[in-house]
């Protein structure tokens, strides 16, 4: 860990300690590291004796399988969230835009504390903790936790495994270190099986239907991205009717599964003409910036953004600046 990033957790936990009352927010449709980390810090520093609230700007529900890990009940609408909080923490969220409609307490509240580790955080808080080696944002909250001198216990294990187990794709990106933190998080009592299987492999039988309809419609170009290859997907509102978020979620990660294809995306459409776009690299393409050029952000192999209009022009966008991004890559 680099000087700076241990000064900069101090500096978070003094903010902290000193706190009453602290509002934690994850990014827009939050995932299971964003809220998954929003609520470790949150059960941690209620057992401290804080008033605390764990929130994120939309959608209105919470994903039904993150519900588990909120054992103290800490979770309130965004509506619920004070005009002016005291201190404010932002969790897994790269840029100010990813809080959505809450963004504009960044302005109003008396302290900011961001925990990330996306590399392009411009660091928008009043003290920011962004680790870009960190493999999940829940790791920055666990080594704050440590700083804070709080117990590891089974509730507080179990948010940061389930950041952790999903950012890693089960532990396939991740640092010998971060296999010692796994290890940890078990020997405080989480069970990896139980708390990994609803996040990643489990789905109501209608989720087969859907993918039935929506990968026999998925389309690979060999001859793209200086002939690495790029496959895609479009999920529809009507294609997702029914479904939950996480099953629309999960489509990219069999679609990246193609082999002729170094970056796979998934399109899924949130509201009509809007959707929300999935990038994921095996290697050798910086998704990240791709998804940059069109106003996203993300990590280097897991990207995203969002756009407006007809499925294909968003494609043909996508494709630009897939080439472009891609044959630097290749040059
Ligand atoms: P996913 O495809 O799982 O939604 O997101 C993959 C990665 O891209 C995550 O690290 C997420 O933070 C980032 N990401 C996804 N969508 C957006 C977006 O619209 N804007 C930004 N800045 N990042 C995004
Ligand atoms: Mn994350």
């Amino acid at each position: 860990m680099t000087d700076d990033l241990s000064a900069s957790l101090q500096a978070a936990a003094e903010v902290l300690r000193a706190a009453t009352d602290v509002t934690l927010l994850a990014h827009v449709n939050p995932d299971a590291d964003a809220l998954g980390s929003a609520l470790a810090l949150g059960l941690a520093l209620r057992r401290l004796g804080k008033t605390v609230r764990v929130s994120f700007g939309a959608p209105e529900e919470v994903p039904e399988t993150l519900r588990d890990l909120d054992a103290a009940g800490l979770l309130v609408p965004a509506t619920e969230v004070p005009r002016s909080p005291e201190v404010l923490v932002a969790l897994d969220t790269g840029s100010v835009g990813r809080l959505g409609p809450l963004a504009d307490r960044l302005g109003t509240a008396g302290q900011v504390v961001v925990l990330d580790h996306h590399v392009s955080n411009p660091g928008f808080g009043t003290v920011n903790v962004v680790d870009v080696e960190a493999e999940a944002t829940a790791l920055v909250v666990l080594r704050l936790l440590d700083v804070l001198g709080v117990e590891l216990d089974e509730p507080v294990a179990r948010c940061v495994y389930a950041g952790l187990v999903t950012d890693t794709r089960s532990f396939r990106h991740a640092r010998p270190a971060t296999h010692e933190v796994a290890a940890r998080l078990l020997a405080a009592g989480v069970d990896g099986e139980a708390v990994a299987r609803p996040l990643m492999d489990s789905h109501p039988f209608g989720y087969l239907g859907m993918l039935a309809k929506v990968l026999a419609r998925a389309s690979l170009d060999v001859a793209a991205v200086g002939g690495r290859g790029f496959v895609h997907a479009v999920v529809t509102l009507e294609d997702a009717a029914g479904m939950r978020p996480e099953e629309v979620e999960s489509v990219v990660d069999l679609v990246r599964t193609t082999a002729e294809a170094e970056v796979a995306a998934v399109l899924k459409e949130l509201r009509p003409s809007y959707w929300s776009v999935s990038l994921r690299a095996v290697s050798a393409v910086d998704v990240r910036e791709v998804a940059q050029l069109l106003g996203g952000g993300g990590h280097r192999l897991a990207a995203g953004f969002t756009a407006e209009g007809d499925a294909a022009v968003v494609l043909e966008k996508l494709r630009g600046a897939l080439e472009a991004v891609g044959s630097k890559a290749l040059g």
